[in-house]
C-alpha cells in the first residue's frame, strides 16, 4: 500500500530531542518545541523538585490546582505535591480554582495577574487547569515565568498542544498557546483517576482513527492543510491500541502509561500542525452536537471521551462506506445551494434557539463556499478515485477492528453505557447533523456536497455500528 506519510515517529519521552531531530529532518525545517523534559513512570512526581530548581532564576512557585480532591495511590495527591514543593525552600504561592470551574478568558486573566518575575507555575490537573496555566504564560508580559505540568488525567492532549482551547464571551475557541517547559506523567497519579475519566482518555485518543483522515480528506479538498508529521507522531500508538497490545489493554500503570502516550503523541500532532484538526474531525463534533442537545433532551452532559471514542466507529462506517461502497464514477460534481443547506442548519439547530442556528450556519458557510471555489479540484479527486482512497485509507482503521480494539480496553461500546446514559436515537441525532455546525470539512460533508449523505444513509450506518457492537459484545 503506498505510505503516504513517509516513516512514522514514535517518540521516546526519555529522549525528547533526539524527538525533535527526527520531526525536523523529515519535516525539512526546525520543528523543536519549547517543552523540555517529560518525566514518565510510577514515580515521577519524585522529579518535581528538580524540575522546578533546574530553571534560571526562579524565585518563587506557584502552585495552580482545582479544589478537587485527588489521590495518588492512597496518598492525598496535593498534600503531597505541596510537601515536594516546601522541601525547595522557595516562597510558595497557591492559587485555587473551584471544581467546576472552566477554561475562561476571566480564569486565565486572574491567573495571569498574579504572576511575577521569576515564578515557576506548578499546574496539578487535568485540560481545564493546564490549559488555563499554558495560557496565563503565554498571555502574561513577563520574560521569566516557567510552567511545569503535573498531569492528573489521561483525557486530553493538553499537555503537549502548543493549544489551548479558551472560552471568550460564552464561546469555545481554540488558540495559539504556550507549551509547559517540563511535564510529569506519573503513573500511579494516572492509574487513579476514576474510570470513567481514564475510559474517556481512550476514547479522546481511539478518534485520530477518523480525526486523521477527515484532516487528510479537507486539505485534498483544498479546504485546508494537511501536515503530514502530524500522521507520523499520532499513528505508531493508534496503530498498538488497534493491535490490542497489551499495554493498552493490561490496565493499571501500564496501560496509564500507554495511554499517556498516545495521548502526548496526539498533542505533538496538534502542535506540529497548528490546529486541532489531527486530532479532531468529524467524531468531535458528533460529541458537540450531543452537548448541544443535552439539555433539550433532558440529561446531563456526557463523558467528552467516550462519546468521541463510539462516534469515531460511525465516522470510520462512513468512510467505509465511501471508499468501498459508493458509486462516484462519472459524477459531475455541482456547488451546493447556500440556501439549502442553510435552511438544513435551521432545520437542526432552530429549535435549540435563532442564535446557535446563526452560529453554526456562520461557520458552515465556509465550507459552502469553500467547496464551490475548489470544485476543479474535488472533481479531480473524483475522477482519480483509486488515488483519492490510496492516500485516505493508511489512515484509516477497520470499523469491527477499531470496536474490538475499544472493547478490550474497557471502553463503553454502547452510548447507553457512555455516562450519563444516551438513548441511541440521540446518538443518531448527532451523527446526522454534526456536520452543520463547523466549518471543517469531514467525511460527512464530502459525502453530502456529492449527494449521498441523506438521514437514511445516517441510519443505515448506525444500524451497521449497532451490528458491529452487538457482535463484539457477544464475543464475535
Ligand atoms: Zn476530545
Amino acid at each position: 500500500m503506498l505510505d503516504p506519510l513517509g516513516g512514522e515517529i514514535r517518540f521516546d519521552p526519555s529522549d525528547l530531542d533526539g524527538f525533535y531531530r527526527e520531526v525536523s529532518r523529515t519535516s525539512g525545517r526546525d520543528r523543536t518545541l519549547s517543552l523540555r523534559r517529560i518525566h514518565v513512570g510510577e514515580g515521577a512526581l519524585e522529579e518535581l523538585p528538580s524540575a522546578v530548581a533546574r530553571f534560571d532564576g526562579v524565585r518563587r512557585v506557584v502552585l495552580f490546582a482545582d479544589a478537587t480532591p485527588m489521590v495518588r495511590g492512597a496518598a492525598d495527591l496535593k498534600a503531597e505535591v505541596a510537601a515536594l514543593l516546601d522541601a525547595l525552600g522557595l516562597p510558595l504561592h497557591r492559587v485555587t480554582i473551584p471544581a467546576d470551574a472552566h477554561t475562561t478568558a476571566e480564569e486565565v486573566a486572574s491567573l495571569s495577574a498574579q504572576l511575577s518575575e521569576g515564578d515557576a507555575v506548578v499546574s496539578v490537573g487535568s485540560g481545564t487547569v493546564t490549559d488555563i496555566a499554558k495560557h496565563a504564560t503565554h498571555t502574561s508580559d513577563l520574560l521569566s515565568v516557567h510552567h511545569v505540568a503535573v498531569a492528573t488525567a489521561n483525557s486530553v492532549g493538553a499537555y503537549t498542544s502548543e493549544l489551548a482551547v479558551v472560552t471568550t464571551r460564552g464561546v469555545k475557541r481554540t488558540t495559539p498557546s504556550r507549551l509547559p517547559d517540563e511535564l510529569i506523567l506519573d503513573t500511579q497519579i494516572l492509574a487513579s483517576t476514576p474510570r470513567d475519566i481514564a475510559l474517556g482518555g481512550v476514547g479522546d485518543a481511539g478518534v485520530g482513527w477518523g480525526s486523521l483522515a477527515d484532516y487528510r480528506l479537507a486539505a485534498l479538498c483544498g479546504l485546508g492543510t494537511w501536515e503530514p508529521t502530524s500522521g507520523r507522531v499520532f499513528l505508531p500508538g493508534l496503530k498498538g491500541f488497534l493491535a490490542r497490545e497489551s499495554a493498552f489493554t493490561t490496565g493499571g500503570t501500564t496501560t496509564a502509561e500507554a495511554m499517556a502516550l498516545t495521548l502526548c503523541a496526539a498533542g505533538f500532532a496538534m502542535s506540529f500542525a497548528g490546529e486541532s484538526a489531527p486530532a479532531s474531525g468529524l467524531e468531535h463534533v458528533t460529541s458537540h452536537v450531543l452537548d448541544m442537545t443535552a439539555e433539550r433532551d433532558g440529561r446531563p452532559i456526557g463523558n467528552h471521551g467516550e462519546q468521541c471514542g463510539l462516534a469515531t466507529a460511525l465516522s470510520l462506517l462512513a468512510y467505509d462506506y465511501l471508499l468501498n461502497e459508493a458509486d462516484l464514477a462519472g459524477l459531475t460534481l455541482t456547488a451546493p445551494d447556500p440556501n439549502e443547506v442553510r435552511a438544513e442548519v435551521e432545520q437542526a439547530f432552530g429549535p435549540l434557539g435563532e442564535l446557535v442556528a446563526d452560529e453554526c450556519w456562520n461557520d458552515v458557510a465556509v465550507k459552502v463556499d469553500g467547496w464551490a471555489e475548489n470544485l476543479d479540484r474535488i472533481q479531480r479527486l473524483v475522477d482519480d478515485w483509486p488515488g483519492t482512497r490510496s492516500r485516505l485509507a493508511p489512515l484509516l482503521a477497520d470499523p469491527l477492528e477499531y470496536l474490538r480494539a475499544l472493547h478490550a480496553t474497557g471502553h463503553p461500546l454502547r452510548f447507553e453505557d457512555v455516562e450519563p446514559g444516551i438513548p441511541d436515537e440521540q446518538a443518531l441525532f448527532a451523527f446526522t447533523h454534526a456536520r452543520l455546525m463547523r466549518k471543517r470539512l469531514s467525511v460527512a460533508d464530502f459525502l453530502a456536497f456529492t449527494g449521498l449523505w441523506t438521514p437514511q444513509l445516517a441510519r443505515t450506518l448506525f444500524e451497521r455500528f449497532v451490528n458491529l457492537r452487538d457482535r463484539v459484545l457477544s464475543g464475535g
